[in-house]
This record gives structure tokens, sequence and C-alpha cells, in this order.
């Protein structure tokens, strides 16, 4: 290459620039093309030299930066961050042990090594292994689903949005359905029960106010073009003060009266009574179906700690309804997520070892003293990377569980406060920013003008990970 003509500052103008063509045939390139090939190689060199001749217009162009073996690591470094997924794994510390931003509930190593059996081969997903007919997909989650709650029938869809969706349409579509206007909520995400209501086709028929509802209003709105009452969990907000609900019982001896279905969303959904583990207690599954909801859904990858899916459980009669619906097969769950799901299920078979297995569980039941001794063993590495540019110190904190499960309850817990003097806020913004530029993203939670990190899902076996991986941050 001959010598581009350069300035005194040592820059140089875009005609420097060589063509693509000779880049591509330079020595440094010759290991990368072998690797990726000819397309991929040329896309990122064809962007790195646009990038280059924009440098070269605004005069900030530098000559060494023409140099082939310049070249060749500023295209490897991008081909290696192309391979890099969008999607991949973050350290959740932000407190919120079920982040529904984070993906929700992680999965346990046996329901991974489920999913994985069954992506690489064909499975029996509808084919019945006993008598060699053909089979339904949900069958066996629906067993223990009905062992777990003893439902009569159960089935499975992609999420619990769209378990609601098919119970609103089955049982509603172009009738009114009955709801609380306490009940009707917005989870985020932009599920909002009224728009779900009018995706379903259904008439929302609003009772009671905001604060107080009670059983005669609903015995007053029901009327012949009635064909559903319907009762919301409040998910993720809570109202207090002169407040009524109808409970379940009472909803569904109304409902029986007037022989109509009761539906209870219950969002996120417990198997188990979480008192058992020190949690606060919401109404589990089989608890609302004994008090006589006709149906229940709930989510997998809330409080069940499986992966993303939508539970429904209750009447035989009304399940095979819902599984009859065309929709059915528009919303129905994949073998990956029915093989993960399975296998978190049978975890809830031996509840003794449950908190031990179940990822998300035993994260929720982490004991303040574990996250506190985990805290004060990793705070003088983390110190040591931060060089006194940052203050840090290990204190107390306060998690939640997250995904609209018991929006008012808060879980004692530690971790570490990273405060940055001087520079208002820019200096934390940039260290947000740096802890989210690592290969496995740190993402915690800002208050007060600090960074906490609350250390409840670190998991201890990733401790070690987490300190090599802060020590190479540049604060
Ligand atoms: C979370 C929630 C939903 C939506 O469930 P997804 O599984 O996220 O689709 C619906 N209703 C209630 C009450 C919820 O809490």
């Amino acid at each position: 290459m001959a010598e581009p003509e350069g300035q005194s500052d040592g820059t140089v103008a875009a005609s420097a620039i060589p063509s693509l063509d000779r880049v591509l045939r330079s020595a440094p390139f010759a290991p990368l093309l072998a690797i990726h090939g000819h397309t991929h190689v040329a896309q990122q060199a064809r962007a790195h030299l646009a990038q280059l001749r924009a440098r070269a217009r605004d005069g900030r162009l530098l000559a060494q930066a023409l140099e082939p073996a310049q070249l060749g690591r500023a295209v490897a470094q991008a081909l290696q961050a192309a391979a890099r997924p969008a999607l991949r794994p973050v350290f959740n510390l932000t407190g919120t042990v079920l982040h529904t931003n984070l993906g929700r509930a992680p999965l346990p190593e046996v329901a991974v090594q489920a999913v994985a059996d069954v992506m690489r081969s064909p499975a029996n997903l509808e084919f019945d292994l006993d008598t060699g007919a053909r089979g339904e997909r949900d069958a066996r989650v629906a067993g223990l689903v009905c062992a777990l709650t003893g439902a009569e029938a159960a089935l499975v869809v992609n999420n619990n949005a769209a378990a609601v969706l098919l119970m609103l349409n089955t049982l509603a579509k172009e009738r009114a359905t009955l709801v609380s206007r306490g009940e009707l909520v917005e989870i985020g995400g932009s599920f909002r029960i009224p728009d779900i209501m009018a995706g379903a086709g259904t008439r929302l028929h609003e009772v009671g106010t905001t604060n107080r509802t009670h059983a005669r209003d609903y015995a007053r709105a029901i009327g012949p073009d009635t064909a559903l009452l319907m009762k919301v969990h409040c998910s993720n907000y809570a109202i207090q003060g002169f407040v009524h609900s109808v409970d379940v019982a009472a909803l569904a001896a109304l409902a029986q009266a007037h022989q109509l279905p009761l539906a209870v969303d219950l969002g996120s959904g417990t198997l188990l009574p979480l008192s058992r583990w020190g949690l606060p207690d919401e109404p589990t599954v089989a608890q609302v179906l004994a008090q006589g909801a006709d149906l229940v859904s709930f989510s997998g990858d809330k409080l069940l700690g499986g992966p993303q899916a939508g539970i429904v459980a209750g009447r035989a009669d009304l399940i095979a309804a819902l599984q009859r619906n065309p929709l059915k097969r528009a919303l129905r769950a994949g073998k990956l997520t029915l093989a993960a799901l399975e296998a978190v299920l049978r975890l809830y078979a031996e509840p003794e070892h449950l908190a031990q297995r179940l990822t998300s569980l035993r994260w929720l039941t982490r004991p303040q003293a574990d996250i506190q001794a985990q805290a004060q063993r990793i705070l003088p590495a983390l110190r040591a990377t931060l060089k006194g540019r940052a203050h840090i110190a290990a204190v107390a904190m306060a998690s939640q569980i997250g995904s609209g499960a018991l929006p008012v309850s808060v879980l004692p817990s530690f971790g570490v406060r990273l405060h940055v003097p001087g520079a208002g806020g820019a200096a934390l913004l940039r260290l947000q920013a740096a802890l989210r530029a690592l290969p496995r993203p740190v993402l915690g939670r800002v208050a007060e003008d600090a960074l906490w990190l609350d250390l409840r899902c670190l998991e201890p076996e990733d401790e070690t990970g987490f300190i090599h991986q802060w020590a190479t941050l540049d604060p």
C-alpha cells in the first residue's frame, strides 16, 4: 500500500482508505475468512470502512487505523461482538426475584435437562406410548396439576394472559362477563383486563365500585345476557381502608344459584401454602377450587417457578370446552415448555425438598444471615477494583417477590450499596453503564443517589465468576 498522504497531526483524508477488496486480500484477513467465510467478513469489513469514512469526514481519522493489522483487529472484534447472543444471562441484583423484564423464574437444572432432551430428538408429544394412539399434548402436565390441586381437569397454554383469553372467549363470547370495578387491573406489559375482555369478544359488565363491591352488586347485575362471573387477583396493587370485596365462596354460591360458571384469574397462583417456608400466604389453587371456583387460571413462571405458561384447572366439562375452542390451537404450549413444566411440577411431589430444588423458591427463602455473610465475603474484592472511586458498603435491604405476587410484602435481604462521590448523577450513570457492559451484565437498583446490588439472587456457586468479572470493570 502506498503511504497515505498524512496531515501533521496524524490524520488522513477519506481518499486514503483502501478498497474493501484490497482489505480482504491483506494478510490479517486470511484467518478471519477461513473461520467465518466471505459473506460475513465482507459485511463487517464494509461496515468498519464506512465508520472510518465518517471519521475522515470529521477530520478524526488517524493513519494508523488504516494499517492492515489494525483493520484486521477491528473487524475481528466486530465479528466477535456480532456472534454474542443479544438475549443472554444477566445477574439480577435488582432485589425483585421474579422480575418480568428479566425473564421471571429461573429454571431448576432438572427442567433445563428435560428441555434439552426433547429439543434434540423427536418426543412423544401427542402420542400415547401405552395405547399407541394419538395423545393429548397437555395430558401429562394436566395429570400432575390435578394431583396437586384436586382439579378434575387442566390444560396448558402459552401464558396466563392466553389462559384468560381462552376462558373468556370459550365461556362468554358475545355475552356479558361480570367483574368487580376493583379488579379491572393492569398487570403491566399492556395486559389490562378490559382490553383482554374486548379481545376475547365478551362484553365487560362492571360491578360495584373501585373500593367496595358486595354480593348484592353481582346479584343485581345478573341478567339473561350474563354468561360468566369472573374474579381477578389484584396482583400488583393493594387498596386499604374502606374496602370490601366478595370472596370466592360467596361468589361461587351466587354463580351456582344462577347456573353460571365462576372463573378466577389467580395471576401468580401458588400450589402450596407459602407460610410453610415463612413467606406471606397467597390463596393456593387448591383452596380457590375448594371454595367453589369452576375454573382457575395462573402463570407457570411466577410463584410456581417454572417456564412461561398459562395453566387452567377446574371442571372437566369446561376444560373440555376450552380444548375444543379453535383458539386453543393458536395458544397452545410447545414441547419445550411442556417438558420444563412437567419437570418443575414433579418437584412439588416432594415438598420437603422443594426449597432446595426449585431455584425461585430457594432464592425467595434465602435467610438474610446467609446473604449478609455473602455480602461481607465479596465486599473486599469489589472494593479493591473500585480503588476509592466509589464508596461501597455492605448494607441491609429489602427484596420483593415480584411478578405481582404479594405486592406489599418485602423480604429482609442484604447487599452492597455503591455511592459515587461528586459529579451529580453522571458518575452513577457511568458506573451502571459499565456494569451493563460486562459479559454477564450486572443489574441493580438506583435509589437515594446510590446503586443498590441486592445479593439475594447471586447463587453462591456464581460468586467466583461474579468477582472475576467485577475485576475487569472499568469504573
Ligand atoms: C401476571 C398476571 C396475568 C398475566 O399472566 P402472564 O403469564 O404474564 O401472561 C394475568 N392476570 C393476573 C392477575 C396476573 O397477575
